[in-house]
């Protein structure tokens, strides 16, 4: 590897750790018994410039993940200019405010946490013509902190996505608390999806995904795998 320039970024081989975890995810699926087509990689480039993000999507990563609204708004048009069957997952927590940008910039929003952000949602579908495909997040750790719907709540606010506005409900997303053991989260987000008839659960995150493979994860959301350390993490 040449040395790194200390005027650039960081060297970093996005592509060597993108097939990394491509391997790992393969792998994962073989042991427990699924297709590893059946399982979705969605890079999150959240804080990554498009100088960063440019070789995943050259080594044909088609799926990511961004967690604010005007941070992809800044990055992705140019990058779809250039790529564009990329699918772009809104993974952060939503302002009613940005629903309109969101429906607009997004195919597939995966935070949906309250009825009010649900509604907006819908109102934004009806103005635009667009609809992107929507999950719920669920609060597994029932973590005052975190973003999602409580799992006693998640029934109710499913139910008010798809009869009362009209959403394309396709999925459940979790961020179980650190420092636990994921796999009671993911199992419980499964059982949600299971009485609720959804067939998408993302989960697994760099640090789990394999755990998350194995609990029937459809979608991982990995970031620092892939592209390395972000400079100022951000606290979702
Ligand atoms: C940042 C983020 C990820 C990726 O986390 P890594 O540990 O960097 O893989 C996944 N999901 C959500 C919701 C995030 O905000």
């Amino acid at each position: 590897m040449d040395a790194p320039d200390p005027q650039s970024q960081p060297a970093f081989d996005v592509v060597a750790s993108l097939a990394h975890v491509r391997e790992a995810i393969a792998w994962a699926a073989k042991e427990s018994g699924r297709k590893v087509e059946d399982v979705t990689l969605v890079a999150v480039s959240k804080t990554h410039d498009a100088v960063r993000i440019r070789p995943a999507l050259e080594a044909g990563q088609k799926v990511f993940g961004e967690n604010r609204v005007q941070e992809a708004a800044e990055k992705w048009p140019g990058l779809r200019a250039d790529f564009a069957d990329v699918t772009l997952h809104l993974i952060g927590p939503l302002q009613t405010n940005k629903a309109e940008d969101a429906v607009r910039l997004f195919d597939v929003i995966e935070s949906i946490d309250r009825p009010k952000l649900a509604r907006a949602l819908a109102a934004a579908m009806e103005k635009t013509g667009r609809r992107p495909r929507c999950y719920v997040q669920v609060n597994t750790g029932e973590e005052p902190q975190k973003a999602g719907v409580l799992p006693l709540a998640a029934d109710a606010l499913i139910a008010a996505c798809r009869d009362e506005y009209g959403l394309d409900l396709i999925g459940l997303m979790c961020i179980p608390p650190q420092g636990e053991n994921p796999a009671p989260h993911f199992a419980l987000l499964g059982g949600i999806a299971r009485r609720n008839g959804i067939e998408n659960l993302s989960m697994g995150m760099s640090g789990d995904f394999e755990t998350a493979i194995r609990s029937g994860a459809t979608h991982v959301r990995v970031g620092t795998a892939i592209f390395g350390e972000r400079e100022k993490p951000k606290t979702t």
